[in-house]
């Protein structure tokens, strides 16, 4: 059978907490993502620390028990595998959702394997699929990432951290406590004031007594095979340099939600066209969930605080249909 009420694009904490909401209401569900479940997780820095506390990341009124005060992304890769599995949501993974186009009041939809219909479609894409660039010559070079994972590949090495925010500081730290010579380079004067309370100290010492390297108001111009350029306040330097890791943040698949009808602003910050007291979009029954809603915003919403678009959707469409 490939009718359903509702098909989720994005196997997302969100995406699943949707299957969840639909299945609490009796509405058929299909969920697809383009990767491994919680993809988006799984590719996080290997040992990243979420800021959020356990209850606050808990979806179908599950406990998202853990013995820090914190929880890893390994432990959130273990909760969110055992909320799948214990809802028996209908996820299908690696299966890519290309088109969304309505006839007749239906939605067909067409994946990497096949094609569907809905009655609603509920998309929850997050932002973590497309990095902000740079914009430099040299960012196509294979030492430039925007993504960071391990730091053990960074040992004896000189590595440029960009970005001031969570990533970079967290990359920055991990880095150095494995021999890598750090140097930050920030677009303002100071490290990033959302940057977890437990770690800005230890960020804002190691910089005090020089163990990190960082230029403030300063921004890479030009990245080489053996160094960099920074353009700061006291003028431009080059210094020596094996690895670039840019994070600079990320953005949503703005092509994608144009491509399937909804609408989005040409001004920053680029808000898809939903209305937030029922999170449909300017398409009717084709609803945004999770932090794809923020557009470029993307510290507005997290998994604390857009779960509850799930519930809001539900009732929204048990509501116009009755059910
Ligand atoms: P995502 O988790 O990004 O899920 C979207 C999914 O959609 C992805 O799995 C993606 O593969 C899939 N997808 C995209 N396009 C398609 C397509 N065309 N077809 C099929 N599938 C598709 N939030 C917190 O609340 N607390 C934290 O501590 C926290 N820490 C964070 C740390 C980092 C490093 C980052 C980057 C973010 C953090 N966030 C945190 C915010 C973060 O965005 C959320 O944690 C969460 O990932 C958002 O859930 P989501 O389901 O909306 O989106």
């Amino acid at each position: 059978q490939n009718h359903f009420d509702i098909l989720i694009i994005g196997g997302g904490p969100i995406g699943l907490a949707c299957g969840i909401e639909a299945q609490k209401a009796g509405l058929s569900h299909i969920i697809l993502e383009k990767g491994c479940l919680v993809n988006s997780l799984y590719n996080y820095p290997i040992n990243m620390t979420f800021f959020s506390s356990s209850e606050r990341l808990e979806i179908g009124d599950t406990p998202f028990v853990t013995t820090l005060p914190k929880p890893k992304r390994a432990e959130a890769l273990e909760y969110y595998r055992r909320i799948d599995q214990k809802f028996q949501l209908n996820t299908r993974l690696f299966e890519e959702v290309l088109s969304v186009e309505k006839e007749n009041g239906y939605f067909t939809v067409q994946s990497s394997k096949g094609q569907y219909t809905a009655a609603h479609v509920i998309v929850a894409t997050g932002f973590y699929d497309i990095p902000m660039p740079l914009n430099i010559p040299g960012e196509d070079l294979p030492k430039v990432s925007h993504y960071y994972k391990d730091p053990h590949f960074y040992a004896n090495q000189h590595v440029v951290v960009v970005g001031a925010s969570n990533s970079s500081v967290d990359a920055a730290l991990e880095t150095f406590r494995k021999g890598a010579k750090v140097t930050m380079v920030v677009r303002g004067p100071e490290i990033g004031p959302r940057v977890k309370y437990w770690v800005k100290p230890d960020i804002e010492n190691r910089i005090a007594c020089g163990e990190v390297d960082i230029y403030y108001q300063s921004q890479l111009t030009e990245i080489k095979e053996n160094s960099v350029q920074i353009q700061t306040p006291h003028g431009a330097v080059e210094i020596p340099n094996d690895f670039v890791l840019a994070l600079t943040g990320y953005q949503p698949n703005f092509a994608f939600l144009k491509k399937i009808g909804i609408h989005v602003p040409h001004e920053s910050p680029k808000i898809p066209t939903h209305d937030p007291e029922t999170m449909e979009t300017n398409v009717p029954n084709l609803y945004l969930a999770g932090v794809v809603c923020g557009g470029l915003n993307t510290h507005l919403w997290f998994i604390e605080n857009s779960r509850v678009h799930a519930e809001i959707i539900i009732r929204h469409i048990q509501r116009r249909t009755g059910a």
